[in-house]
C-alpha cells in the first residue's frame, strides 16, 4: 500500500493522508492508493512454464532415442511450438497489464 503520487509507504499511519506529498487516500478503497505487483507469483509462473518446456524437450529426445514414429515427434514439436506461442502471449498480457498499471497510477 503506497501513495499514488510519490509511492510513500502508507501502512500504519495515524491519518489517511500521505505525510510526504499530502495526498488523501482511503484504506478501504484500493483505487486511492498504489499496490505494488506481486513479483513472486509471476516468477513462479515463469518457472513453471520453463519446467514444461524442459519436459517437452526431454520427451522429444526420449522419443527420438526410442525410435518412435515420426508423427509422434511432429506432434510433440507442434506442442512445443504451441507452448512457446502461449508463453509469448502470456508475457505480452503481463507486460501490457504492468504498463497500464504504471500509466494509471501517474497522478
Ligand atoms: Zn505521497
Amino acid at each position: 500500500m503506497r501513495c499514488l503520487s510519490c509511492r510513500y509507504d502508507l501502512r500504519e499511519l495515524a491519518e489517511d493522508r500521505c505525510p510526504e506529498c499530502g495526498r488523501l487516500f482511503d484504506p478501504e478503497d484500493p483505487h486511492t492508493f498504489y499496490t505494488p505487483p506481486n513479483r513472486t507469483s509471476a516468477i513462479r509462473l515463469l518457472l513453471l512454464i520453463l519446467c514444461c518446456h524442459i519436459a517437452i524437450i526431454w520427451a522429444l529426445f526420449a522419443f527420438q532415442r526410442a525410435g518412435w514414429r515420426t508423427a509422434t515427434a511432429y506432434g510433440l514439436i507442434g506442442l512445443f511450438a504451441l507452448s512457446w506461442l502461449g508463453t509469448a502471449i502470456l508475457l505480452g498480457v503481463i507486460v501490457r497489464r504492468r504498463r497500464r498499471e504504471a500509466r494509471d497510477t501517474v497522478p
